[in-house]
């Protein structure tokens, strides 16, 4: 599927590093990974998801990988020669250094002599560098730690069996039916007023609160959506569940042409659906079901929500949060989603995983705790647990930020992929937000 590796064996350069092997351990168990890591010659090891980078002596390592399962070689390479980059909006740009591995929402760039890890660029939420630290995971797949799944909850399993595939996806449809660029009024007006609109309809309370952020002929003025459902038993501890409802083309700043049916239709449908589960089921905390603007600028709308919970008091309230942004594409039938957080939050995040292994055995998920570039920072950096989920392979999505992300264009999988994200996320927020009388009612 991808040019996962570029060879540059064969350099005429003194041995002043170490040999690389990439290797694909998509179908490898833990111990073959550990071997991996630790086997004769290897000396230090990068893993990314499917993929793991070994660093060592090139023959010992040469007879422990084997040729199958190896991708290719680097010759003569040190860690501080390697580069992360986060896998986003500027994936079609030139980016210095050159393509090592992809793996997790990481890619490996090994950067030529001279070259330096380039800044943050701060128009660019999604684009970042970060220097490599040998021996360690970037990203993981999470069967490898789990090879057996819990038996369902009866008590859950309705809430699972209830997310409904083709009603998400008319809504997907609906949401791509205006030009959402954050720069725009009208359509991004009535987008934001149709999902409110739905919110009410579930008997939430509807507020939009208004928020600004730079734009290039000053400041702009746009809205978050939040539908608030007020717990039966526990109605101060609040439960975030969000997605961003703008959207972009290409060109940041144009106000037209963003559709953005996968890029974020995708995830504010799912917002509403699981809205209608979970009220359904009339939760014992609050939870707040929100659709950000602002995102694409630079997650204005979530550090809105943010900044005015601090200003309320109200941050200490919330338990829990989950993000969508980009749940629909996939490049065939094997579903893959990517759960990431901080580090603090990681058994928060190995709930959806577990989620994931128990209800939706179909969907593989690659866990991260080096979170970037969605709604959940700002919460993540106020130290809430929060996690976002998105389809792997939004990156090589050939609509990304395009005029043609239309619904059609997701393809033939998104609604078994969208479905296994939101089946996922519902079986993890019946027990964080406590669906009370259904586990009320089946207890009696
Ligand atoms: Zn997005």
């Amino acid at each position: 599927m991808l040019p996962a590796l570029a060879l540059l064996s064969g350099l005429a350069l003194p041995a002043a590093g170490d040999h690389a092997f990439v290797v694909d351990i998509a179908k490898a168990d833990a111990a073959r990974v550990e071997a991996l890591k630790h086997g004769d010659g290897a000396r230090w090891w990068l893993e990314l998801g499917d993929r793991l980078v070994v660093a060592g002596a090139r023959e010992p390592l040469a007879r422990l990988i084997g040729e199958r399962d190896r991708l290719g070689e680097i010759a003569d390479v040190t860690p501080e020669q390697l580069a992360l980059r986060a896998r986003g909006c500027k994936e079609h740009d030139a980016a210095v250094g050159t393509l090592l591995a992809r793996g997790g929402r990481w890619e490996l760039r090994r950067l030529a002599a001279g070259e330096a890890l380039p800044a943050p660029d701060s128009d660019e939420p999604h684009a970042q560098w970060r220097a490599v630290q040998p021996d360690s995971v970037v990203a993981r797949q999470y069967r490898l730690d789990h090879a057996v799944a819990a038996a369902p909850d009866p008590l859950v399993q309705p809430l699972v069996d209830a997310v409904d595939a083709d009603r998400w996806f008319a809504d997907v449809t609906t949401l791509a039916g205006w030009d959402r660029s954050s720069y725009g009024t009208t359509s991004l007006t009535q987008a934001r007023d149709w999902i409110g609109d739905r919110f009410a309809a579930l008997g939430l309370a509807v507020t939009k609160p208004a928020f600004t952020f730079p734009g290039s002929g000053g400041s702009v003025t746009r809205s978050n959506v939040i539908g608030t459902w007020t717990g039966t038993r526990l109605p101060d501890e609040w439960i975030v569940v969000g997605g961003h409802y703008d959207s972009r083309n290409t060109n940041l700043s144009s106000t037209t042409n963003a559709p953005g049916a996968e890029d974020n239709a995708t995830g504010c449908a799912g917002v509403i659906e699981l809205a209608r589960i979970l009220v359904a089921n009339r939760p014992e905390r609050s939870v707040l079901f929100m659709c950000y603007a602002g995102e694409e600028q630079g997650l204005y709308g979530s550090k809105a929500h943010v900044t005015q919970l601090q200003q309320t008091g109200d941050l200490a309230r919330v338990r829990s949060v989950v993000i969508m942004d980009m749940i629909g594409y996939s490049t065939d039938t094997t579903l893959n989603a990517d759960y990431e957080t901080y580090p603090a939050f990681a058994a928060y995040m190995n709930g959806f995983a577990a989620a994931a292994a128990t209800y939706v055995p179909q969907l593989q998920v690659t866990t991260s705790a080096n979170a970037w570039g969605s709604d959940h920072v700002p919460y993540l950096d106020a130290a809430k647990p929060t996690v976002l989920a998105i389809e792997s392979d939004y990156d090589v999505y050939p609509h990304y930020h395009r005029s043609t992300d239309l619904p059609a264009n997701i393809g033939p999988n998104a609604r078994a992929m969208g479905a296994a994200i939101l089946k996922t996320n519902v079986a993890v927020l019946a027990n964080e937000a406590g669906a009370s009388d259904r586990i009320f009612a089946d207890r009696e």
